[in-house]
């Protein structure tokens, strides 16, 4: 959820934190903590609001956060618009998905719950979503998913 610097406006989410465009976060602890504590379940509050404010930094809340080149807003906005639309879809018919449908509301909130899966479930984004992996991979420049795979070597290698 974000605040575009008017009032805060409830929706059926619980609220768990909020950005403001004054770049102030504020989040509900217990959330935080359970995102920790469930790193892999796809829902993390800090990195869902976080990417809020990454996103305002341009002065708009459109979930197309400040690009290095044309060429990368071009891609970013064929990408995303695709996979937006296919959430909304998926929404609108009651079809699970990887993203949560909360980010068929609108473009900002897509953006920010496309970030928790980028971070918490990196590889089936990887593989189920690739052009929105890459372009989230080129935008926060990370590669999260070859992370994930060798934190799961390392884990399978100290449990043998
Ligand atoms: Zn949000």
């Amino acid at each position: 959820m974000f605040n575009g610097g008017g009032d805060i406006v409830p929706d059926q989410h619980a609220i768990l934190g909020l950005a403001s465009a004054g770049e102030t976060v504020v989040l509900v602890w217990d959330a935080v903590l359970r995102g920790t504590r469930h790193a892999t379940d796809g829902h993390n509050v800090v990195y869902h609001e976080f990417a809020h404010i990454l996103d305002m930094r341009d002065g708009a809340a459109d979930g197309t956060p400040i690009l290095p080149s044309r060429e990368r807003y071009r891609q970013w906005v064929q990408v995303c618009e695709q996979a937006f639309l296919q959430l909304r879809n998926d929404a609108e018919k009651g079809r699970k998905s990887l993203l949560d449908h909360y980010g068929a509301v609108d473009e900002a909130e897509f953006f920010a719950v496309a970030t928790e899966i980028f971070f918490d479930r990196p590889l089936r984004m990887q593989k189920e979503m690739p052009a929105l992996y890459q372009v989230l991979a080129g935008y926060y420049r990370q590669d999260t998913a070859a992370r994930e795979r060798r934190h799961r070597k390392g884990a399978s290698r100290a449990r043998s």
